[in-house]
């Protein structure tokens, strides 16, 4: 969005609050400054100069989740994402919260390897501190890469090549994900590419107004994942994937028009792998991730993949955001946690012994008040339900 799509989304906004239904910092705070409305209100008052600068206006604007559920309400049609992308650009050199903060985030993401060693000492008495301020959950252990140079694992009987994004915190985080996901594509024989050039999607850098630097993370990865020769790029995490095709196109003009996210990309080579003998004997609540739900609308794939698998689906009396949003829950903890635990209220009603996302960070941020019942990622169970059928298949054989 450009200064001009800027002044003219703000200005077509009618103020019927169609859009903020469902906003979750609206929820958290019943405060009409912390809802889409409220937000586009400040922006126009900003735009017309009755409203100088100031940390009331930046603190509204930096506390969105950039859920996206807004967007998807407005009659008009507003992309109010992008709008408040575009406003925290602007204000952000306004912002005094986060003056320390963007160029940690810079040095930190310039070599997140680098950045892990240089924790690691100190991880344990961190993380507990952390953990118990609610910002981490209580098991987390950072680690570096898994895959110090591009990592391929072949498979017999290739029938495509498929590079995987894996994403910071499946990178950091979760790095038995990608070892998962390697697993699912091998087993539909896929040869599977993790290049080591990857970097940071550039979601943490747009979330705080660092456009520029978004735009060069943008193209480094453009420029590594364009030249792998792949049938596809996957990735384990839904803000990846809509920052690699939407973002991409909205900050350099180029997108990776192949990227997918795990449910769209297996979808269909799974349903003709997967027999009655080789069920998933459980009965599960799904969570969605936002970018899930609101942008690649990949909610009904992900559960048909689990019916398929034999799983039992539950669902909650609505999805919700789990108010993790990167450096959100950080800096508005209070707000993030009313809405977490209002999310976690809902699944846990449903009585399923466990629960399912295709998001890491969804993960990350359930796992802080859920202790007793596993979160999986998507990935985890298909693996599990392929290797079943493929030692039921060499069973066959023998
Ligand atoms: S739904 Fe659209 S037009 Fe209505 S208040 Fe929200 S942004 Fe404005
Ligand atoms: S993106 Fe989400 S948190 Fe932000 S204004 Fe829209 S609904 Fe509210």
């Amino acid at each position: 969005m450009n200064d001009t799509e800027f002044i003219h989304s703000i200005n077509l906004c009618v103020k019927c609050g169609g859009c903020k239904a469902e906003c979750p910092t609206y929820f958290a705070t019943t405060k009409e400054m912390e809802s889409t409305r409220g937000r586009m209100r400040l922006l126009k008052a900003f735009l017309s100069g009755e409203l100088v600068p100031s940390k009331r206006l930046t603190e509204k604007i930096f506390s969105c989740l950039l859920c996206g559920d807004c967007t998807n309400r407005c009659p008009l049609n507003i992309d109010i994402q992008e709008v408040i992308y575009h406003a925290r650009y602007l204000l952000k050199s306004y912002d005094k919260k986060r003056r320390l903060y963007r160029p940690l985030t810079k040095i930190a993401f310039k070599n997140t390897d680098f950045s892990v060693k240089l924790y690691k000492p100190f991880q344990r008495y961190f993380n507990k501190r952390m953990a118990a301020d609610g910002l981490i959950p209580e098991d987390v252990e950072f680690c570096e890469n898994q895959f110090k140079k591009t990592n391929i694992f072949l498979t017999k009987d290739k029938i495509g090549r498929v590079a995987v994004f894996s994403g910071c915190t499946a990178k950091h985080v979760y790095p038995e994900l990608s070892y998962s996901l390697a697993n699912v594509l091998n087993a539909l024989n896929y040869e599977v590419v993790f290049p080591n050039t990857e970097v940071c999607c550039g979601a943490p850098f747009r979330s705080l107004g660092l456009r520029d630097t978004a735009i060069k993370y943008a193209e480094k990865n453009y420029n590594t994942f364009s030249k792998l020769n792949v049938d596809a790029i996957v990735s384990l995490c839904p803000t990846c994937v809509v920052t690699l095709r939407k973002h991409s196109k909205i900050l350099i003009g180029k997108e990776l028009d192949n990227v997918y996210d795990i449910a769209t990309f297996l979808k269909e080579k799974l349903s003709s792998r997967i027999t009655a003998k080789s069920g998933l004997d459980l009965d599960v609540t799904v969570h969605d991730s936002c970018h899930d739900r609101n942008e690649l609308r990949t909610c009904g794939i992900t559960r048909a993949i689990l019916t398929d698998m034999g799983a039992k689906i539950v669902e909650p009396h609505k999805q919700t955001c789990c108010g993790f949003g990167g450096t959100f829950s950080f800096f508005y903890k209070d707000m993030s946690n009313v809405i977490l635990k209002d999310t976690l209220k809902g699944l846990v009603q449903t009585g399923t012994k466990a629960f399912v996302t295709t998001c890491p960070n969804c993960i990350f941020q359930l796992s802080k008040l859920m202790k007793d019942k596993p979160i999986y990622h998507l990935i985890e169970l298909v693996e599990e339900v392929l290797m079943k059928e493929q030692t039921n298949a060499n069973t066959q054989t023998l």
